[in-house]
């Protein structure tokens, strides 16, 4: 008998929303946005020259970097890319928390921190969420090893104050804090500046949600030149070539037409104030979302159930199978149409 399954690392890998495709489908389950890139973007895809496609791309990714920078007004020496904010986040995880002492973040969040926490053998614990799915910010206090919170959280849609974020700051000043921003664009409240005053504060943004580019996989993190610098060193580490040639072009040209995505991100803010409207008057409660999507629960009918009698429609939304969240349906918000047909076809299920 050979032995070698004992030297395989047998993780449990996180599982993304599914990828139907049907023609006619309403797909709310992934939290993308429903409105196509900026036309800079599509005008970036046309002008792009496949025939450079031969050589490797920019190792330092400096187009794309100085875009960035520029768009947030920082230095170029203060962002890191990579391939959407997973690979961003992943990264983060190995370079910075490398003590024996647990990482913290709620029971209630992104579900990939636990699975890189594992892949990574990074201890961690996980403090309940009170009852609103606040976080308890005395839970922080403790001896740790790093802190990661998604501001505004997911898949619960709700934010922290930036008082609550400086507390944790404050009580947490040797050990790397990461504010994962990936939802900011949809209540506008960055902790970007807190990285000025704070050199152990890493600020992690995507391109997937408010830019509409999911399908381009680009995230960054922002952050001290220090934080950085260690971020790229671990990077650079495995794989020289981070990012494609055309993500460099895609990224760049969204970083420049941050007046196209005002406009349409202020559009789901609008459909997604009418959903909450919309979703009280059928019986949901849910937190207030500041993201584009709404967390709710039915006063009488089952998530399961909803969720089922809505795939059946071919309308996709996303229902978690974990305790304390079980009976919520995270609602990602479409188009106002989009918005209208899922409404007028849930209250169809919940009149039956
Ligand atoms: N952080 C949070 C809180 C998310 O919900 C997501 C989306 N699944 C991500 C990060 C990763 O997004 P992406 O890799 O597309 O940038």
């Amino acid at each position: 008998m050979s032995n070698w399954r004992d030297n395989i690392r047998l993780v449990e890998p996180y599982v993304p929303g599914e990828q139907p495709d049907f023609p006619d489908m309403v797909k709310l389950n992934t939290n993308e946005n429903p409105y196509p890139p900026s036309p800079k973007v599509f005008k970036a895809i046309k002008d792009f020259d496949a025939d450079t496609l031969k050589l490797y791309p920019d190792p330092s990714l400096h187009l794309l970097v100085d875009a960035i920078a520029k768009n947030y007004g920082i230095e170029d020496n203060q962002v890191f890319t990579g391939i959407g904010s997973d690979d961003v986040l992943a990264i983060a995880f190995m370079t910075f928390f490398n003590s024996k002492k647990p990482i913290l973040f709620p029971d209630i969040t992104y579900s990939f921190y636990s699975v890189w926490a594992k892949l990574f053998k990074i201890p961690y614990k996980s403090p309940e969420l009170d009852k609103d799915f606040m976080i308890k910010a005395k839970d922080y206090y403790s001896d740790n090893g790093g802190i990661v919170i998604a501001n505004p959280n997911a898949p619960t849609g709700i934010s922290q104050s930036e008082d609550f974020l400086i507390d944790i700051i404050e009580h947490n000043r040797d050990v790397i804090v990461i504010i994962d921003e990936a939802y900011v664009d949809f209540c506008g409240k960055s902790a970007l500046h807190l990285t000025k005053r704070y050199d152990n504060v890493l600020v992690v943004q995507t391109c997937s949600k408010s830019r509409s580019l999911a399908g381009m996989r680009i995230g960054y993190a922002m952050g001290n030149p220090e934080l950085i610098k260690a971020m790229d060193d671990v990077r650079l580490s495995f794989n020289s070539y981070p990012m494609t040639r055309l993500s460099i072009a895609v990224g760049k040209a969204a970083m420049e037409d941050a007046d196209y995505y005002k406009e349409t991100t202020k559009k789901i803010i609008e459909t997604r104030e009418w959903t909450k409207k919309e979703l009280k008057r059928l019986g949901f409660t849910f937190g207030d979302s500041e993201t584009n999507f709404i967390f709710a629960v039915h006063s009488s009918f089952k998530a399961e159930y909803i969720f089922r009698k809505l795939k059946e429609k071919h309308i996709f939304v996303r229902h978690f199978n974990s305790p304390r969240i079980d009976n919520y349906l995270r609602i990602s918000i479409g188009t106002q149409e989009q918005m209208q047909y899922f409404i007028t076809e849930l209250e169809k299920i919940l009149m039956k």
